[in-house]
């Protein structure tokens, strides 16, 4: 599915509502260039979560958690590149908390990667557009994925 903003807003919108299709255990990987907006879509994933405290990058910690309707587990693996193993059995028990678990540059540590997940690339175009690219992989996050189209999707009488 793509779906093209055009604003950091828009971008927001969009994780917000993706945040609200979740029901928990759901593991979400941004993919997509330093100043792409992968953190700007996590703020927003956050909101629908019903997370109130504001979502700042968790590169130098590696994972920053919040708290909303469910726990938000937000990692950025950008500067774990070649220390995969350390963390290998901490972020399985992360997975298996029935949170939601974003997490940024999933390339730098693949060793990590779960069988299921919903996979967003975020690519930067001309001015403020961002091509946001979502798939699935597995049922739990081919049904989350199937209601954040629902909800972007409008329905006839609303157009
Ligand atoms: P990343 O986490 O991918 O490095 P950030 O979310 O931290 O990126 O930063 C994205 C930057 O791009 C922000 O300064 C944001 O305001 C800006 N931006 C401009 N247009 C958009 C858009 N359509 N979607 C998301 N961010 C955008
Ligand atoms: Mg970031």
């Amino acid at each position: 599915m793509l779906i093209i903003t055009f604003s950091p807003e828009e971008t927001r919108e969009v994780g917000r509502v993706l945040g609200e299709a979740c029901h928990g255990g759901e593991v979400i990987l941004l993919e997509g260039d330093l100043g792409a907006g992968k953190t700007t879509f996590t703020q927003g994933l956050a909101v629908g979560l019903g997370i109130v405290e504001p979502v700042v990058s968790p590169t130098f910690i590696v994972m920053r958690e919040y708290d909303g309707r469910m726990p938000l587990y937000h990692f950025d693996f950008y500067r774990l590149e070649g220390t995969g193993r350390a963390v290998d059995l901490e972020f399985e028990e992360y997975l298996l908390g029935g949170g939601v678990c974003v997490i940024e540059w999933p390339s730098c540590a693949p060793e990590l990667a779960p069988d299921d997940y919903i996979h967003i690339a975020i690519e930067e175009k001309a001015g403020m557009q961002r091509n946001v690219t979502v798939e699935a992989v597995g049922e739990r996050h081919r049904t989350a994925l199937g209601r954040l189209r629902a909800a972007l999707t409008p329905q006839d009488g609303q157009l």
